[in-house]
């Protein structure tokens, strides 16, 4: 959406906002008041008076939040005001069903587990149906493993029937391995997210930059506040530009459960409360006893549905129905 839908912006606002990156009245709403204020404060913002101050550019938010559905309303109306949101399937039917269709936009969904679990399996098998599926979008993965693989995004599309140049060309590939560029980047994403039609964000691993920088306890705060930074960011893209964002995270060994018969107490998602409180849908997977190509999915965090669980095959096809 233009800015000039908000009735009370003025050229000299709409010219300030954008040299800070806000050219839409979208890219506009991911901002919250404290980070408006911000950019006033630190004089990024120049004073035009009354066409260009921070009143104004108050009034200018508040609007955009409106527009783009994130206001008071009646709650029969969130539908119709956001427009509806996206399903995506997993790739498995059963998970699907468990998830109550699939993997839907403005969430963030959390595929958790140990090394070898099945994380970037299930974000490949994603990628490779949703953009064969819908040929009109396209998804953005950020990559802090170094373990994208352009050879088994194709061997997944080929083997489910699509062409698989047609799905890397709409795959914009990030490898990022600092967390200052995450930042950075996730702060110009938008730009992105309009032109290409980005319709799902891939984050493998949300965790690994920020726990190879950050180690030890003392730094733990900054670490975790930075997390909140990021998943704060993506969830808001997610909201306003109506995309899925699907994160992958490690596990770590609970030390306090040592003797407690429960593997995902045993073996925690990292990232803590502030994971917690950011995805929307938090799915935990294991190898069952004996290993094999089996993998057990666990529903175990969803603000709509019933904790449940499912087993899955990886094949060449990627994550499939057991
Ligand atoms: P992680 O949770 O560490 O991201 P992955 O998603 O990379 O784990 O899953 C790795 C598993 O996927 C391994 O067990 C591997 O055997 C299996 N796998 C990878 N490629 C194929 C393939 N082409 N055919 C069958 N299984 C595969
Ligand atoms: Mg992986």
């Amino acid at each position: 959406m233009e800015l000039s839908k908000i009735s009370c912006m003025t050229k000299e606002l709409a010219e300030e906002l954008k040299k800070n990156g806000i050219i839409s009245v979208e890219s506009l709403a991911i901002r919250s008041l404290s980070e408006l204020q911000e950019l006033f404060k630190s004089g990024y913002m120049l004073e035009h008076g009354e066409a260009c101050n921070f009143q104004r550019a108050k009034k200018a938010l508040e609007e955009a939040w409106r527009l783009t559905g994130f206001w008071i309303m009646k709650a029969s109306e969130i539908e119709a005001v956001r427009g509806k949101r996206l399903c995506f399937s997993s790739g498995s039917k059963a998970v699907d069903d468990m998830l109550g269709g699939g993997i839907f936009s403005r969430e963030v969904t959390e595929f958790c587990g140990e090394f070898g679990a099945g994380k970037t399996e299930f974000l490949f098998t994603i990628l490779v149906e949703a953009l064969g599926q819908n040929k009109d979008i396209s998804a953005v993965f950020i990559d802090t493993e170094e373990t994208f693989s352009d050879v088994r995004v194709s061997q997944i599309a080929k083997a489910r029937g699509y062409e698989p140049k047609e799905i890397l060309d709409r795959t914009i590939y990030i490898p990022a391995n600092d967390s200052d560029f995450i930042l950075e980047l996730i702060d110009r994403l938008h730009i992105t997210i309009e032109a290409k039609n980005v319709k799902l964000i891939f984050v493998d691993s949300i965790i690994a930059v920020l726990r190879a920088e950050f180690v030890g306890r003392e730094t733990l705060w900054y670490r975790q506040q930075l997390l909140n930074r990021i998943l704060r960011r993506l969830l808001n893209l997610a909201k306003v530009y109506n995309v899925a964002v699907v994160v992958s995270n490690q596990v770590v060994m609970n030390p306090q459960a040592q003797f407690v018969y429960d593997p995902i107490q045993q073996k925690v998602p990292t990232g803590g409360t502030v994971l917690g409180h950011n995805a929307n849908t938090r799915l935990y997977l294991r190898k069952p006893a004996g290993g094999g190509k089996k993998r057990i999915v666990h529903l175990f965090d969803s603000n709509w549905r019933a904790e449940a669980e499912c087993t899955v095959v990886i094949t060449e096809k990627g994550v499939e129905d057991a």
